[in-house]
């Protein structure tokens, strides 16, 4: 600020001097750090990772997180958020709660990576250098993909929502209480997403409010998903579709939300089945699940990613296919399992291991298997908790049969998992239920899963 205004002071009419003065009290300001770690992102991944690496190396200047939010959210979460069930404030904390304290936390964005010079830039102007660099970028929401969407989310008489977003989830309770008749219809998107099972979890929590409030017989309840399939594991996806028979819910497959036109309330969809066909339907809700990605920062460096743009990893060892510095964990990785923070506690757990070993200079000998969880909530107290791996293959806990409705399961999600999280997995102390399972597979009959 004191070298802003004595630029003003010295050379006030000559613009040309005082940008060049600006830009020298920039440079000036400009900070070169440097680090052992350096995790890029501080969500889920990023956050527990440091949390693990920092407790080891025990030396706040070896570990910097690069993160640019002031708030961490538990995203997991938002379904309930979004059905009434848990509250909003519960769903977030303060950055500087979370991030490990061993750890120094740079509240900045990364702009540009250099991985041949071991570098990266933040927008303040700062660079980082590194030994290793875990990239922990997570999923870009691309609400902007489908017109109209962006001019009713956020209005209040839309009746248009999404628990996706963190600042689009605290109004979706409301907007299904206001449904009293209608279709309330509730889509997949034609991309990779965060947690595949919610788009259809929040459709069951809705159902079964507006059945609580004997409201259902003048409400159809659709869910229109991009996919080809209800739920990728074939076990959990029989389940399913007994669950919408049942409860008269129907499934519209590989159906892609294109448009919406808030002022008719209507969606039109495209039939990917059949190329040129397009389904138009009136909504009185419609939940909507936005397109996702790679975080544009990430796309902007092909030598980092694959070509969809997600970062380019060994789907074992989690490190990087070209810069063997480099390692992914999370959303942002070409890793083809199911994005979800249960994935993540089971890749924290080899990516901690392969980095002690590689740092000791020893081969990396843990390989993550894919694993990953969805407890699949179908209504107020009943969760099917899907749990499987890379082969799509149930790789169960515990010694029941998870592919029927528990209230076991549901009080899981509703209590047990936000403690694992904010207590556990945030502090690096959680690496999923592998440990739980050694011990369950002698209670279950044919001891496999
Ligand atoms: C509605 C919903 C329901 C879900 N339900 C479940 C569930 O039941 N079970 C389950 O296991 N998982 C669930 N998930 C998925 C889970 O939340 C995610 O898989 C997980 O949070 C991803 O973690 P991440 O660290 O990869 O990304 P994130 O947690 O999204 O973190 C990415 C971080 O990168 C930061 N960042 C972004 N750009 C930059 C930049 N340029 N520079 C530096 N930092 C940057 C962001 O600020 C953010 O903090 C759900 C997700 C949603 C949205």
């Amino acid at each position: 600020m004191t070298g802003y205004i004595m630029s003003r002071l010295l050379v006030p009419h000559n613009p040309t001097l005082l940008s060049k003065c600006i830009l020298f009290r920039n440079e000036c300001k400009q900070v070169h750090y440097s680090c052992k770690i350096l995790v890029v992102g501080g969500g889920t991944a990023g956050c527990s990772m440091a949390s693990k690496l920092s407790r080891k190396l025990n030396d706040p200047k070896q570990i910097i997180v690069l993160e640019p939010s002031d708030v961490h959210y538990y995203q997991p979460l938002f379904t309930l958020v979004g059905g009434g069930i848990s509250s909003y404030a519960s769903s977030r904390r303060y950055m500087k709660e979370v991030l490990p304290k061993k750890a120094k936390w740079l509240k900045a964005s990364v702009i540009g990576f250099q991985p041949d010079v071991n570098k990266v830039s933040t927008h303040q102007g700062d660079t980082i250098e590194y030994d290793i660099m875990i990239v922990a970028l997570g999923l870009q929401l691309s609400w902007d993909k489908i017109p109209g969407l962006l001019d009713s989310i956020h209005d209040p008489d839309a009746q248009v929502c999404s628990i996706y977003g963190p600042d689009t989830v605290p109004q979706v309770y409301q907007k299904i209480k206001n449904t009293g008749r209608g279709t309330a219809v509730f889509t997949f998107p034609n991309t990779p997403v965060k947690c595949p099972g919610a788009p259809q979890k929040i459709a069951y929590i809705a159902e079964d409010y507006f059945r609580k409030r004997k409201l259902r017989n003048n409400i159809d309840v659709v869910y229109n998903t991009a996919l080809p399939v209800i739920f990728g594991v074939k076990k959990y996806a029989d389940s399913l579709w007994g669950v919408c028979k049942q409860r008269d819910i129907t499934v519209n497959l590989q159906t892609n939300l294109v448009k919406i036109d808030p002022s008719k309330k209507q969606a039109t969809f495209e039939k990917l089945n059949s190329p040129g066909e397009t389904l138009v339907q009136e909504y009185s809700l419609l939940h909507v699940t936005p397109p996702m990605g790679p975080p544009a920062i990430l796309k902007e460096h092909p030598a980092l990613t694959n070509e969809a743009g997600f970062l380019s990893v060994d789907p074992k060892t989690l490190r990087h296919t070209k810069y063997p510095n480099i390692f992914g964990i999370g959303d942002c990785t070409n890793t083809p399992n199911s994005k979800t923070m249960a994935a993540i506690a089971a890749q924290g757990k080899v990516l901690y291991q392969n980095i002690l070993d590689d740092l000791d200079n020893k081969p990396m000998m843990m390989a993550y298997d894919g694993y990953a969880s969805c407890p699949l909530v179908t209504g107020y107290g009943k969760c099917i908790l899907a749990e499987f791996d890379y082969n799509l293959q149930p790789k169960e806990t515990f010694p029941v049969d998870q592919g029927k409705e528990f209230y076991a399961m549901f009080l899981l999600k509703k209590y047990l998992f936000p403690f694992i999280y904010w207590d556990l997995m945030l502090r690096g102390y959680w690496n999923g239920p592998e440990f739980f399972r050694k011990f369950t597979k002698f209670l279950k009959k044919d001891h496999k899963n």
